[in-house]
């Protein structure tokens, strides 16, 4: 796979990116770095820049471009940022927020995909990424306070060890289910004091589950949750 995306990437920015209102030019700059491709089946690569999410391995799935620029320009992620990934998956994300942050931890639940996802970003030279696999609902206490927190998977409520482990003016990013019938809001919430925590709704999305301690039980996971969930 020699050939150069930068052009489908270029696009990708501008006509999912720009025209939808991300306008953060840390957020932009890395979405026109990070090769989404190499972060896929080689079989995928063709299929990139789609605006969509695309399977990965362990039947997840990598995030829809638009998604990863939205929460992380909701998130307010700037250089020098510590910041917690919960749901690696393909890693891609973790790149991306690594363009920008001083260092990202990210966790996933998928030993397989920590491992595909390690070697991936070895071979893009990313030095400033902390991946294992894990619960990450339970975050990672020894890493912490994060200033940003980015939970790529749908849970039920926030889980409490991760607004423990943000930063005082830190912000989470989450999909939260909400009344059942796989209705999702994206919720983000910003830690004022350390008992005073602000909520507020962003808009519809649709993740996978968020399956842990503090998310659901993995007899909870839904049969049939459709690939097309970010
Ligand atoms: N942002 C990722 C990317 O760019 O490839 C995509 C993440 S995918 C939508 C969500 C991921 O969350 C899945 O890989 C899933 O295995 C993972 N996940 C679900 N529950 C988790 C948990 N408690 N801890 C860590 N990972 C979890």
């Amino acid at each position: 796979m020699n050939r150069s995306f930068q052009s489908e990437r270029d696009g990708m920015v501008e006509r999912q990116l720009v025209a939808r209102g991300i306008r953060d030019p840390h957020v932009l700059r890395a979405m026109r770095t990070v090769p989404r491709e190499r972060f896929v089946d080689e079989r995928m690569a063709p299929f990139a820049y789609d605006d969509s999410p695309l399977p990965i391995e362990a039947e997840q799935t990598i995030s829809q471009p638009f998604m990863v620029a939205w929460m992380m320009e909701a998130a307010e992620v700037a250089p020098g940022d510590h910041v917690l990934e919960v749901g690696a998956g393909s890693g891609y994300a973790s790149a991306v927020l690594a363009q920008v942050a001083a260092t990202v931890h990210a966790i996933e639940r998928h030993d397989l995909l920590t491992r595909v996802a390690r070697e991936r970003l070895d071979a893009l030279a990313y030095t400033n990424i902390h991946l294992r696999t894990g619960d990450g609902t339970l975050g990672w206490p020894e890493a912490g306070p994060f200033d940003a927190i980015l939970v790529a998977a749908a849970g039920p409520e926030v889980p409490a060890p991760l607004k423990e482990q943000l930063r005082l003016g830190g912000r989470l990013l989450m999909p939260l289910d909400i009344g059942g019938q796989g209705t999702q809001r994206l919720l983000k919430v910003v830690r004022h004091t350390p008992e005073d925590y602000e909520q507020q709704t962003l808009g519809s999305v649709a993740f996978v589950p968020l399956i842990g301690q503090h998310g659901w039980a993995e007899d909870e996971e839904r049969a049939g949750v459709p690939a097309s969930r970010f």
